[in-house]
């Protein structure tokens, strides 16, 4: 197979294509552009729409390819949407917001992220630590985009930490599916109160139990935003999560 088409392939693409492919000397650089005279679908309702006229050029990180890093290139057209009747840039299949990394690499990392350590995804795909870390949470974003969170009973709530405790990034669990829902950078009271600003009327009157390790900072704010949960103090609180299952059954 060729190598623009495991390109392809990997990016899901059909209205655009590969333009150039250039070998330097920190990986490859991937040149792409839309099939000339192609409509392209408008980010806000998918309809298609003729280009009106290009932005600069982004960059994305794709997945490596036998150890070569990979950076895709391409300017984003605008479209004229004749539904929406306005210009705007079109939906760009590979990319996920302004998100540097291609839906594919965040997918990739994010997956091994579930079964190794951060750090050693980072060394396998030479990535830096904030690149998996910003996979994950754009692969949590999109999964809660997409997902009913109407089931969650039990949730746990865990800090990552790095560079000898000066790096913590804030995971809450979905307990019972061993799901991560959210990420957030820092450990404080008000890393946790994004998540319960974005998810808290949500889930506030269906959580009954939260496990999380002895933080008071952490504490304080579940007291708050789930009075109604009985909080279970466990370093190992995957536990309470089984414990739940059992119980609700
Ligand atoms: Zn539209």
């Amino acid at each position: 197979m060729p190598l623009q088409s495991i390109i392809k392939r990997t990016l899901g693409i059909k209205r655009h294509g590969v333009k150039e492919i250039k070998e330097e000397t920190e990986g490859m650089t991937v040149i792409l552009e839309n099939r000339k005279g192609w409509r392209l679908p408008c980010r806000h309702c998918g309809t298609l729409g003729k280009v009106r006229d290009r932005l600069k050029p982004r960059r994305w990180r794709h997945v490596p390819l036998w150890g070569i890093s990979v950076t895709m290139v391409y300017a984003p057209a605008r479209v004229r949407c004749p539904h929406c009747q306005k210009g705007d840039v079109e939906k760009i299949p590979w990319a996920q917001g302004k998100c540097h990394l291609t839906v594919g690499l965040i997918d990739v990392l994010a997956r091994w992220a579930k079964w190794l350590a951060w750090e050693v995804v980072a060394k396998i795909f030479q990535v830096a630590w904030n690149t998996v870390a910003t996979a994950v949470r754009q692969a949590v974003t999109y999964g809660l985009k997409h997902r009913e969170l109407g089931s969650i009973l039990c949730i746990g709530i865990d800090e990552l930490s790095r560079k000898k405790g000066q790096v913590y990034i804030t995971n809450v669990y979905d307990l019972e599916e061993s799901r991560l829902i959210w990420s957030g950078e820092g450990r404080s009271r008000e890393t946790l109160q994004v998540f319960f600003q974005e998810h808290g009327n949500a889930l506030k009157d269906q959580v009954i139990g939260v496990g999380c390790d002895m933080w008071e900072p952490y504490m304080e704010m579940i007291r708050e935003g789930f009075p109604q949960a009985t909080l279970v103090l466990d370093k190992f609180h995957i536990s309470f999560g089984i414990y739940c299952r059992r119980w609700i059954k």
